[in-house]
């Protein structure tokens, strides 16, 4: 299959629209793109997909991003890489001779080749220089940290998703996958609010960012208080509320969906919450082994 098509191939708005299911409990929706791809899960594969179009139509052999030793977008990129026969290179930041994590484990089951870097040379990762410089040494297209910024685009096709709620709400590291979305509901002209749980305890920075780029014609707002003392972190509650909700069959992890969903019932709680609600569940199920929690059932397909 054409690389180009490749993400298309599941991400149609049939498919997404299938994905939707009942909150355990009720009151809201969840649009489970964890069960997106038996190896892509979550927003990623959206992000990715304007750099396979740049890619297919450049003469580069492989694909390398920037990670670090968790990171959700270096496993689907590996995952991506695997699935459609294309060689990834993954910079990362880390130390070679230390153990894997099971993250860059996965990576390298699929054929990445990890390459370590240091904190400090890994703070080059947006230097146009050191990005030509490794673009040439691998023969790559380089896709910056995250599909940040281009990624933008290949989330619109998510507000597909979103006709007929009054809310869509969903976990925000970047704030790209939330931005694509509202220009696709821009686009097709959905009265939907866009609610973006912040992941990242970042003085301001998304809020002042969605002022200049959300479309006008869509409202939003952005929860603030949701990010556990920062990125990454996680306490007792939070963890309960994990434990909770996959007794109840939804799987959810520390970083990002976990916070969603806290951020969510403590909006209900305080009666914020009306009209029909739709949840993103964005995936990255993978990261739960950071935190010493089991992965769900066939929240990462064994390799073939
Ligand atoms: C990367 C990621 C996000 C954040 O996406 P942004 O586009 O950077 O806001 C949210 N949820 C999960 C599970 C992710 O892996």
């Amino acid at each position: 299959m054409p690389i180009v098509n490749f993400i298309d191939g599941f991400t149609s708005a049939e498919k997404l629209t299938a994905l939707i299911e009942a909150l355990p409990g009720g009151g809201a929706d969840v649009l489970r793109l964890d069960r997106l791809h038996p190896l892509i899960s979550g927003n990623k594969a959206f992000k990715l997909q304007p750099f396979l179009q740049r890619f297919a139509a450049s003469p580069h052999r492989r694909l390398l991003s920037f990670g670090g030793p968790f990171s959700n977008h270096l496993h689907a990129l590996a995952a991506l890489g695997r699935a459609a026969a294309v060689p990834v290179v993954l910079v990362v930041r880390g130390y070679a001779h230390l153990p894997l994590t099971p993250t860059l484990q996965d990576c390298a089951d699929w054929g990445a080749e990890l390459v370590f870097v240091d904190k400090k040379t890994y703070a080059g990762r947006y230097d146009p220089q050191w990005q030509q410089a490794l673009s040439a040494e691998y023969d790559a297209l380089v896709i910056g940290e995250g599909g940040a910024g281009e990624g933008v685009t290949g989330c619109r096709v998510l507000a597909t998703a979103c006709a007929g709620y009054d809310e869509v709400w969903l976990a925000c590291g970047t704030g790209t996958t939330a931005l694509g979305l509202a220009q696709g509901l821009s686009e097709q002209k959905l009265a939907c609010r866009v609610v973006g749980v912040n992941a990242v305890a970042d003085q301001g920075a998304l809020v002042r960012a969605w002022h200049q780029q959300m479309p006008a014609d869509v409202d939003w707002r952005v929860v603030e208080d949701a990010h556990g003392g920062g990125f990454g972190r996680s306490g007792p509650e939070l963890l309960q509320l994990i434990e909770r909700l996959d007794q109840q069959g939804l799987p959810l992890e520390p970083v990002y969906t976990g916070k969603l969903l806290q951020a969510y019932e403590q909006a209900v709680a305080r009666g914020e919450c009306r009209g029909r609600v739709l949840l993103v569940h964005s995936g990255g199920l993978q990261g739960r082994r950071g935190y010493g929690l089991p992965l769900p059932m066939g929240a990462r397909a064994d390799v073939p």
